[in-house]
Protein backbone atom coordinates (compact mmCIF):
# COMPACT_ATOMS: atom_id res chain seq x y z
CA UNK A 1 0.00 0.00 0.00
CA UNK A 2 1.37 3.38 -0.95
CA UNK A 3 2.49 5.77 2.18
CA UNK A 4 0.89 9.22 2.34
CA UNK A 5 4.15 10.64 1.68
CA UNK A 6 4.10 8.95 -1.70
CA UNK A 7 0.37 9.73 -2.38
CA UNK A 8 1.11 13.62 -1.29
CA UNK A 9 4.36 13.82 -3.48
CA UNK A 10 1.86 12.44 -6.43
CA UNK A 11 -0.88 14.81 -5.87
CA UNK A 12 1.53 18.00 -5.77
CA UNK A 13 2.69 16.70 -9.13
CA UNK A 14 -0.14 16.11 -10.61
CA UNK A 15 -2.13 19.55 -9.77
CA UNK A 16 0.71 21.05 -11.24
CA UNK A 17 0.51 19.36 -14.12
CA UNK A 18 -2.99 19.80 -14.42
CA UNK A 19 -2.46 23.57 -13.46
CA UNK A 20 -0.19 23.96 -16.33
CA UNK A 21 -2.44 22.43 -18.88
CA UNK A 22 -5.45 24.43 -17.86
CA UNK A 23 -3.61 27.54 -17.79
CA UNK A 24 -2.33 26.96 -20.98
CA UNK A 25 -5.56 27.21 -22.32
CA UNK A 26 -6.31 29.90 -21.11
CA UNK A 27 -3.96 31.69 -22.62
CA UNK A 28 -3.88 35.40 -22.09
CA UNK A 29 -8.04 35.90 -21.78
CA UNK A 30 -8.76 39.65 -20.46
CA UNK A 31 -11.06 37.84 -17.42
CA UNK A 32 -8.29 35.90 -15.90
CA UNK A 33 -9.21 35.13 -12.30
CA UNK A 34 -12.70 34.62 -13.79
CA UNK A 35 -14.57 32.62 -11.42
CA UNK A 36 -12.42 33.45 -8.21
CA UNK A 37 -14.04 34.51 -5.09
CA UNK A 38 -13.28 35.19 -1.13
CA UNK A 39 -15.35 32.01 -0.11
CA UNK A 40 -12.92 29.75 -2.25
CA UNK A 41 -10.05 31.35 -0.95
CA UNK A 42 -11.52 31.57 2.83
CA UNK A 43 -12.20 27.79 2.25
CA UNK A 44 -8.77 27.28 0.17
CA UNK A 45 -7.35 28.99 3.42
CA UNK A 46 -9.42 27.16 6.16
CA UNK A 47 -8.63 23.68 4.23
CA UNK A 48 -4.67 24.01 4.05
CA UNK A 49 -5.18 25.33 7.71
CA UNK A 50 -6.22 22.02 8.95
CA UNK A 51 -3.35 20.26 7.32
CA UNK A 52 -0.97 22.95 9.38
CA UNK A 53 -0.28 24.79 6.10
CA UNK A 54 -0.16 28.75 6.87
CA UNK A 55 -1.30 30.65 3.60
CA UNK A 56 0.41 34.36 3.32
CA UNK A 57 -2.19 37.21 1.90
CA UNK A 58 -1.59 39.23 -0.41
CA UNK A 59 -2.88 42.89 -0.48
CA UNK A 60 -5.70 42.17 -3.32
CA UNK A 61 -9.25 41.85 -2.56
CA UNK A 62 -8.72 38.14 -3.03
CA UNK A 63 -6.42 37.17 -0.69
CA UNK A 64 -4.41 35.61 -2.62
CA UNK A 65 -4.11 37.58 -5.93
CA UNK A 66 -0.53 38.50 -6.73
CA UNK A 67 0.62 40.13 -9.56
CA UNK A 68 0.77 36.68 -11.55
CA UNK A 69 -2.12 35.50 -10.16
CA UNK A 70 -2.95 32.99 -7.30
CA UNK A 71 -0.31 32.36 -4.68
CA UNK A 72 -1.71 29.16 -3.52
CA UNK A 73 0.34 25.90 -5.00
CA UNK A 74 -2.21 23.97 -7.14
CA UNK A 75 -2.56 21.43 -5.22
CA UNK A 76 -3.81 23.03 -2.18
CA UNK A 77 -6.70 24.72 -4.23
CA UNK A 78 -7.91 21.63 -5.89
CA UNK A 79 -11.60 22.97 -6.71
CA UNK A 80 -9.58 26.23 -9.03
CA UNK A 81 -6.99 24.10 -10.26
CA UNK A 82 -9.34 21.87 -11.75
CA UNK A 83 -11.82 24.82 -12.71
CA UNK A 84 -11.67 25.58 -16.88
CA UNK A 85 -14.60 27.50 -17.98
CA UNK A 86 -16.58 26.04 -21.36
CA UNK A 87 -15.30 28.60 -24.04
CA UNK A 88 -11.98 27.40 -23.24
CA UNK A 89 -12.71 23.85 -23.53
CA UNK A 90 -14.55 24.50 -27.06
CA UNK A 91 -11.55 25.67 -28.89
CA UNK A 92 -10.40 23.28 -31.56
CA UNK A 93 -7.05 23.15 -30.02
CA UNK A 94 -8.20 21.78 -26.75
CA UNK A 95 -7.24 18.12 -25.45
CA UNK A 96 -10.54 17.10 -24.02
CA UNK A 97 -8.66 13.18 -23.34
CA UNK A 98 -5.41 14.52 -21.29
CA UNK A 99 -8.03 16.94 -19.65
CA UNK A 100 -10.17 13.81 -18.16
CA UNK A 101 -7.25 11.93 -17.73
CA UNK A 102 -5.04 14.81 -15.38
CA UNK A 103 -8.26 15.21 -13.74
CA UNK A 104 -9.15 11.52 -13.11
CA UNK A 105 -5.60 10.81 -11.80
CA UNK A 106 -5.89 13.79 -9.36
CA UNK A 107 -9.24 12.83 -7.82
CA UNK A 108 -8.00 9.06 -7.14
CA UNK A 109 -5.55 10.80 -5.38
CA UNK A 110 -7.35 12.30 -3.37
CA UNK A 111 -9.34 9.42 -2.84
CA UNK A 112 -6.70 7.23 -2.07
CA UNK A 113 -5.71 9.98 0.41
CA UNK A 114 -9.03 10.39 2.04
CA UNK A 115 -9.40 6.14 2.63
CA UNK A 116 -6.26 6.34 4.40
CA UNK A 117 -6.91 9.48 6.41
CA UNK A 118 -10.09 7.29 7.22
CA UNK A 119 -8.70 3.93 8.16
CA UNK A 120 -6.09 6.38 10.89
CA UNK A 121 -8.76 7.30 12.66
CA UNK A 122 -10.85 4.16 13.00
S1 LIG B 1 -11.36 29.76 -17.45
FE1 LIG B 1 -12.16 30.76 -19.28
S2 LIG B 1 -12.84 32.82 -18.61
FE2 LIG B 1 -11.50 31.96 -17.03
S3 LIG B 1 -9.45 32.73 -17.47
FE3 LIG B 1 -9.65 30.72 -18.48
S4 LIG B 1 -10.39 31.15 -20.55
FE4 LIG B 1 -10.72 32.99 -19.30
S1 LIG C 1 -7.55 30.57 -7.58
FE1 LIG C 1 -6.68 31.46 -5.70
S2 LIG C 1 -7.52 33.54 -5.64
FE2 LIG C 1 -8.84 32.35 -7.03
S3 LIG C 1 -10.50 31.54 -5.77
FE3 LIG C 1 -8.88 29.99 -5.84
S4 LIG C 1 -7.67 30.38 -4.01
FE4 LIG C 1 -8.88 32.22 -4.39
Amino acid sequence: MATREHLYRRKIHFYRALYDFTFNQCGHCVESGCACKDRICQHVEEQAAQQGVKLERTTHPLRFIGPKGCIVPPHLRETCTIYLCGQAQKKPSFDTKRYDKLKRICSKIDWKLMELEEAQVR
